[in-house]
């Protein structure tokens, strides 16, 4: 069976719902007529749940991971591209009370110092930059001190912490594109790692996926639709390692540099939080965002109020928020990104949407909000993230 007609196959199952038979209506999708195919399927919630709108955060925040630069990855070509005019973005920032917004992706050499120019020193305290490794020279036989010199020169030229894309551990190959894979823990970066901490520079590090990314994609396969859209998402089979060998990869690089600080992106394994306080628990020098994570932190909302009161000071606001036009609609930078994330945080509304999407777009469920008392949101909105930047409280 292929993916198309597995698809087909599929709405058997859900093929009695929204109709009824008994009533003698007729409906274009009656079971009858075979079916329902899976992607016609949206189902509305019968539940009359209390909505709780939330315009606007109640303290300022600092959004600590978002995209409004692109550089080269793996080109080699020391470039950005901006995805959306800074003006554009302060009107929403404004709206929602979002003080700071940490473009993450902001290059290096000539593309840092662009990213800086226009973000950060255009607009003072409302834009902070971060600086990526220059992976395409990974070959150079003096790399491991290029790449520490890049870190400070990045910080001489104002970045104020390193982005690590999952590019280490899932694309980076020797001579780049075609070898082996080259590990997270390869020593090559060790020197990096070394001048981040003596720079008080934090390492934003986003490495694996969701753990169905790893999988078949089969009709057991959670985010069947999500991969069945963007087949080139998954990371099964092939030479890629597997999502605790990256999990297991990265501890081993926390524990060989204590006194780097890293912040391990989308909570660092969303579906496995017991896994992520054991991590936190032996990594002091660990923290967590939860960006683009909420339908996944949501859907478990006793496990992630436990996990928000026991590492209250370890966990950034982030959204991975990205321009419009990328089809990734729970990140699309807009109102509603911010309203959805406030009302999961601070309501304890139940059984809503995510994303604003026409179907649920990283896997067919909803969420309950988690209701965090004042103290959490205050350290999770600001505190822990001004002081992991150097920020005044
Ligand atoms: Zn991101």
């Amino acid at each position: 069976m292929n993916r198309r007609q597995l698809i087909k196959a599929v709405p058997a199952a859900v093929a009695g719902m929204g109709m009824n038979p008994a009533m003698g209506q007729s409906h274009e999708n009656s079971p009858k007529d075979g079916g329902l195919p899976l992607e016609q399927y949206e189902p509305k919630s019968m539940l009359h749940a209390a909505e709780t709108h939330v315009p606007r955060s109640r303290f300022p925040l600092i959004d600590f991971h978002t995209h409004i630069t692109w550089s080269g990855e793996l080109s080699g070509k020391d470039k950005v591209t901006f995805t959306e005019k800074p003006e554009e973005l302060l009107r929403v920032m404004d709206r929602k009370n979002i003080h700071t917004m940490v473009n993450l992706t902001g290059g290096y050499a000539n593309g840092l110092a662009e990213s800086i120019r226009v973000l950060q020193q255009a607009h003072p305290g409302r834009f902070i930059v971060f600086t990526e490794p220059w992976w395409s020279k990974i070959e150079d036989p003096n790399y491991p001190k290029f790449q520490a010199d890049q870190i400070e020169a990045a910080h001489k030229a104002g970045a104020k912490g390193i982005k690590v894309l999952k590019i280490l551990g899932l694309f980076l190959r020797e001579h780049i594109k075609e070898g082996k894979l080259v590990a997270i823990d390869d020593r090559r970066f060790d020197p990096m790692w070394e001048a981040a901490a003596a720079l008080k520079m934090p390492i934003a590090m986003h490495i694996s996926d969701p753990e169905a990314f790893f999988l078949p994609i089969d009709r057991f396969n959670e985010r069947w639709e999500e991969l069945h859209a963007h087949p080139d998402w998954s990371f099964h089979g092939k030479d890629f390692p597997s999502n605790m060998e990256l999990q297991e990869a990265r501890r081993r690089v926390m524990r060989r540099h204590p006194k780097t600080q890293f912040v391990c992106l989308h909570v660092a394994d969303s579906e496995n939080l017991d896994y992520v306080t054991e991590c936190m628990d032996s990594h002091p020098n660990m923290a967590v965002d939860i960006a683009a994570r909420i339908g996944e932190l949501g859907r478990q909302p006793r496990a992630s109020r436990k996990f928000f009161d026991r590492h209250q000071d370890r966990i950034l606001f982030g959204t991975d928020a990205v321009p419009k036009g990328y089809e990734t609609p729970q990140q699309v930078f807009e109102d509603a990104l911010y309203e959805t994330y406030y009302r999961f945080r601070g309501t304890e509304d139940e059984y809503f949407d995510y994303a604003p999407a026409r179907v649920p777009p990283q896997g067919r469920w909803r969420i309950y909000g988690i209701g965090l008392p004042e103290g959490i949101l205050r350290k999770v909105y600001w505190g822990n993230a001004a002081r992991l930047l150097g920020l005044s409280a």
